[in-house]
Formats: structure tokens, sequence, C-alpha cells
């Protein structure tokens, strides 16, 4: 640990040396500068630029809270490709009765054909399935910069002169949307400022909107239903489409079970031949295989021909457990969070899916 009395000029947080990822982080020979910065807060100022910070729930949760007591515009930021991943739990208690505005973000991993009302129905549906009431919700790509001026026109009109919060877990894009969201509304401009809550030690990151109010840049939390949070940085990008996911399909039989890499498994159990459109990053590799062998397959090979997972993923990834689906209605997608989706479109047939243990699978309405 660092001395303690070493504090950032910008935010105010501790500073360590030891941990990349972790809040006030700064590299050693940043220690002689006349002005310390933490590593977010030098990014912030020098290359306009704000990077996530991870912090625990109760770090969080302390932190947050203090907004209930705020008034504003919440600007909510989750992943497309891993909604479930992205949900934050007890929202509403956390930031208290303000309007929440759902940011769907990484719109252009998703297929082209993709029907944009539907992703809009099926993120209220999840989102009011946690209890969190949403008053718009925007899809776009921060990464291309799609929908960015939109969204921006749409927090002038919400906000109403008030201040605006942006909240998301960490690694759905949060810093890289705010990233184009300075750059739409304030150019190039130095525009580090921070404030303190009470009862914190870190400095939330403003961004000025105007004369009297700010975009608030809060730290990303991480969620435990993320796929991201157990796998390696090397499988995370294997796992994690580049760009737009292309199908693969596969004719299957019942007793036929289909691997994706060692990280999920789908068993066709029960109903006639039919397609299984899979949409997945192309370097998770599919694998075909009988469901009688399914078992001692993913024994013998997990980590060899199933991969991912590579050493350390092996190592930290949970078990995979196993949920049973009659699916009934017409087309159908099966969502492994974080992974993927296998489409069905057939009206009556038993599937067994299995992912890992605390990334649960959910069926909706198919997206296409
Ligand atoms: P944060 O942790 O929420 O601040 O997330 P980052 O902004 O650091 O982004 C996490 C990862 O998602 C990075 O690899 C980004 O390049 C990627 N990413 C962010 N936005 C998009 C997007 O709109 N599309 C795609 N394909 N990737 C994105």
């Amino acid at each position: 640990m660092m001395d303690q009395d070493i504090v950032c000029q910008g935010c105010g947080v501790t500073i360590q040396t030891e941990n990349k990822d972790e809040l006030g982080y700064t590299p050693q020979s940043a220690l002689s500068r006349e002005e310390i910065l933490c590593q977010r807060c030098f990014r912030l100022k020098h290359y306009n630029e704000t990077e996530d910070v991870q912090m625990t729930d109760d770090d969080f949760f302390e932190m947050v809270s203090s907004l209930q007591h705020t008034d504003g515009l919440i600007v909510y930021i989750v992943d497309l490709f891993d909604v479930t991943g992205s949900i934050i739990y007890n929202l509403p208690r956390i930031i208290g009765n303000k309007p929440i505005i759902l940011v769907g973000n990484k719109l252009d991993l998703l297929p082209k054909s993709t029907n944009h009302r539907k992703i809009d129905h099926w993120l209220r549906r999840t989102a009011n399935e946690s209890g969190i009431s949403v008053t718009d919700v925007f899809l776009i790509s921060s990464t291309k910069g799609h929908g960015i001026r939109h969204l921006t026109e749409a927090i002038e009109k919400y906000r109403k002169g008030r201040d605006v919060y942006v909240v998301g877990v960490t690694n759905v894009g949060k810093s890289t949307m705010i990233n184009h969201l300075i750059e739409q509304t304030t150019g190039h401009k130095e525009v580090i400022t921070t404030s303190y809550f009470p009862g914190t030690t870190l400095g939330f990151i403003q961004i000025p909107l105007d004369d009297h109010s700010n975009m608030i840049d809060t730290p990303g939390i991480v969620n435990d239903k993320q796929m991201a949070h157990y796998v390696s940085n090397n499988d995370l990008k294997k796992i994690t489409p580049r760009k737009e996911i292309k199908s693969r399909n596969y004719q299957l039989d019942a007793g036929q079970t289909l691997f994706f890499g060692g990280l999920a498994r789908l068993d066709f159990v029960k109903g006639d031949r039919q397609t299984f459109t899979c949409y997945f990053s192309n370097e998770l590799p599919i694998h075909r295989t009988k469901l009688i062998q399914a078992d001692e397959l993913y024994e013998r090979q997990c980590g060899k021909m199933l991969v991912p997972p590579d050493e350390e993923t092996a190592s930290k990834l949970p078990e995979l457990v196993a949920t049973s689906y009659r699916i009934e209605s017409e087309k159908t997608d099966i969502v492994f969070p974080g992974l993927g989706w296998v489409t069905v479109t057939t009206d009556d047939i038993t599937v067994v899916a299995h992912s890992p243990k605390d990334v649960p699978i959910s069926l909706r309405e198919s997206l296409i």
C-alpha cells in the first residue's frame, strides 16, 4: 500500500501503484510529477477520455446512494450483447425516484435484420422485471457513434435543466459513450471537474453541460452475473464479437447437443427435426455431438477441443448447470448472456440449456 497521505489532486482518491484496474491507480513514475493525479483523472484531463474503475458492490452502493437526495436524470447504459449481465439490482432504491433513460449499447454487434421495436420491448421488459421502470429507450453504438446525436438531444429534452447521472456496470461501454458525449457537448475543452459527495472519498467526474448543471460519471459496478467476470482477457476477446454477428445454422434431431466452446451447451431433448440458428462470436467454436455422449465429451475435452475456456478461465469458471425449457411459442431466442443466443422457430420442443452457475439463461421473443 501507498503512503495514506498521497491523494489524487483531481478526485481525492488515495493513490496506489499496484493494481491497474482499481481505484486510485497511477504508475510509479507519475509520483514524481508536480501534480499527482490518478490515471483516471490524468486521462480525462489530458486526453479528454474517461476510464472506468471497478468497485465492489458495497463501495458502489455506499457511493451512489449519495445520489438519492439529488435531483436529476439517470442515463442507464446496458450492453445489448449481455443485458442480464448489465442489470443493476436495486437501482431505484440506490438512486431514489428519478426518471431513467435506458441506453442499449453495442447495437453494431446485433445482426442488421434485428427488429428495433422488439429490442426496445425486450429491454423494457427485462428492466421492469428488475423493478426498473424506464422513461425512454435508445439504441446506440458507442464505437461507431450511431445514435449518439439523437441520444444527446433526448438527454437535453428530458433533463429539463437538471444534472445527468450516467450509471452502468463495467464493460458495457460507459466510458466509450461518455467520451462521445463529451465530444458532442463540449468539443475539446478541458472538462475535468470533480465534486465530492457526502461520505465518499472519490469525487465523481463531472462534465459541465451549461453554467448550472453537469453530466456526472459514476464508477462501474461489477455484476456477478456477467460472463465477462468469469473469463480471462484472452477468452473475453474470443467470446465478444468484433463486428456484426453472423448466424450459423444447425439441423438437429432430438438427441443431439451443441457445445459453445466449453462455456455453454444446448441439448435438443424432444421435438421434430429442425433448424437451430446460432448467433455467437465467430471465434467461439460450436461443436455438435450426440446427447448420450455429451457428458463424457465435456469431461474429456473441456479446455482442449472445447475451447474457450483457456486455463485461466477454467480456474474461475463456475460449473455448468442445466435448466430445462419446453418452448411452445413460435420464434424464440434462448439467450446465453454475454455469449450469444440460439433461435428456434417451431412450436413444441424441449431443450436443456447449460450455462455457468450464476450466469442465468433466459428466453425472449425472437429479435429477428
Ligand atoms: P466501461 O467499462 O463500461 O466504461 O466500458 P468501455 O467503454 O471501457 O468498453 C468496454 C469494451 O466494450 C471495450 O472493449 C470497448 O471497445 C467495447 N465497446 C464499447 N462500446 C461499444 C460498441 O458500441 N460496440 C462494440 N462493438 N463494442 C463496444
